[in-house]
């Protein structure tokens, strides 16, 4: 609030009173035409706070708020309870699963299946028999060409699914887990608790870095419902480490006629390796490899939205589907939509030209360099001193823990990286960059090639304000 009448010594009555009423306030053009549109009582109550917090700031003995200062400050209030406090955001991070920023951005098929589905659909309606059918059966004829699973499962999100899994299969009965294996996968999500939750006992075996077959065969007991992998997929245990392969698992298992579930977490279903990183598993292969159940994200490297996938064995998808936990965890008709079109793209062999995820992981580092360079010049047309450098992009999002891609940055020098990085989150359409050694780094991997043009305006008014 800007300056205005200063207090006389002891006259903060007299400041109190002299301040405008609500009314008079909501005669103010712009505010009337605010309510109008959104509702006095909104408006109302916006001036009401805002004539409070006035009453405070004189009772501490600072100046009173003119009018005009007021009447901005009641339309903010107004204005920011209106608007819904998620934003879109350009993510200049070079991370390009950045769970913060919403992991997966969605293909644009992907948002055109939204758009439809969102009014009526045959969600749960067999239009050829003209009878309820089950929201579930959408996804799960790709998923199933896809993998070579013989059955595929929907949740909300992978940690959902491993609930499911694990509940269904093992509450009140021993499931076997490496300790190599105790993943915490962030937000407070560590695979002993959910297991916990599912009512199942966990059974730790092996040690931090080594754990054998014979380990787990150890452990193995008339109470034992299932054997657990989880894949390292935040962290990587490098030197004197050994993890029993999930084929070898498999074969255990089945032995003793155990189920053998694998958390992926990422879950590809591409080489990773084909695009210079390392490999990270893919669904397929660990089902070849003999996994019972195999869980994974939707909107990590699959680039599809938030959901869990679960693939596997008919006869155990089928458990999983009548669990009234499936009810509590089930997928909404926008998701189904989204997972639809992106799998699509697999099926179609378009995955790389069509999802965001892989045109970010396959982008050649020269047209990023390419794309700084002109960054760059824009940003030095600005007046401030930009250069493009040599950098590192990751995945991140939980997958390929310490796997970079080459990538060119434009790195900005300014008086305060930190303090222009604020702005340029608080502009519009907000902006995410890094920040290394005083400088303010963009990196374009993670910015649509159509959105350059964004970004440049986005920093203009950032340096201006
Ligand atoms: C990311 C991850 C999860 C959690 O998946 P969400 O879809 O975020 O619930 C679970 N396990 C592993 C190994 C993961 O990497």
């Amino acid at each position: 609030m800007r300056d205005g009448t200063k207090a006389p010594g002891g006259d903060e009555q007299a400041l109190l009173r002299r301040l405008p009423s609500v009314d008079s306030l909501l005669r103010d053009a712009r505010l009337r035409e605010l309510a109008e549109r959104a509702g006095q009582a909104l408006v109302t109550d916006a001036i009401r706070e805002v004539l409070d917090e006035a009453r405070a700031t004189i009772r501490r003995g600072a100046p009173a708020p003119e009018p005009e200062a007021l009447i901005l400050a009641a339309l903010g209030r107004a204005r920011a309870w209106l608007s819904p406090s998620l934003r879109p955001v350009l993510n200049a991070t070079g991370v390009i699963l950045q769970t913060n920023l919403g992991r997966a951005p969605l293909s644009s098929r992907a948002l055109a299946a939204m758009s439809q589905a969102a009014a009526y659909s045959n969600l749960e309606y067999d239009l050829d028999a003209g009878r309820r059918s089950s929201r579930y059966v959408h996804a799960e004829g790709m998923l199933r060409r896809l993998t070579g699973a013989e059955g595929a499962l929907l949740t909300n999100n992978n940690a959902g699914a491993i609930l499911l899994v694990l509940s269904t299969l093992a509450s009140g009965r021993q499931v076997v887990i490496s300790r190599g294996q105790l993943v915490e996968i962030g937000g407070g999500f560590r695979i002993p608790e959910v297991l916990r939750q599912s009512g199942a006992r966990l059974v730790e075996v092996g040690t931090t870095n080594r754990t054998y077959v014979r380990d787990y065969e150890a452990a193995i007991g008339p109470d034992t419902a299932l054997l657990l992998y989880v894949h390292t997929s935040n962290y990587r245990l490098v030197g004197f480490v050994h993890q029993p392969e999930v084929a070898e698992l498999s074969a255990l298992a089945h032995e003793r006629d155990l189920v053998l579930a694998v958390d992926l977490g990422s879950g590809a279903l591409l080489d990773t390796s084909a695009f210079g990183l390392a490999h990270e598993p893919t669904v397929q292969e660990c089902l070849r490899a003999g996994a019972d159940l195999v869980t994974f994200s939707g909107d990590k490297l699959l680039g599809g939205p938030q959901a869990g996938i679960i693939v596997g064995r008919a006869d155990l998808i089928g458990r999983l589907r009548t669990h009234p936990l499936t009810r509590a965890l089930r997928v909404d008709k926008l998701t189904i939509a989204a997972m639809g079109a992106t799998l699509a793209s697999y099926l179609e062999e378009r995955a790389i030209e069509e999802l965001p995820v892989w045109q970010m992981i396959a982008a050649p580092a020269e047209m990023l360099r390419e794309r700084a360079r002109r960054l760059a010049e824009g940003i030095r047309t600005l007046g401030v001193e930009a250069e493009v450098i040599e950098g590192r992009s990751t995945v991140g999002g939980g997958s390929l823990p310490g796997e970079t891609l080459p990538t060119f940055l434009a790195a900005l020098r300014v008086p305060s990286a930190d303090a222009l990085a604020r702005r340029l989150r608080l502009g519009d359409p907000a902006v995410v960059a890094r920040i290394e050694e005083d400088r303010l780094l963009l990196d374009l991997r993670t910015i649509p090639p159509e959105r350059d043009g964004d970004l440049l305006r986005a920093l203009e008014q950032a340096l201006r304000s």
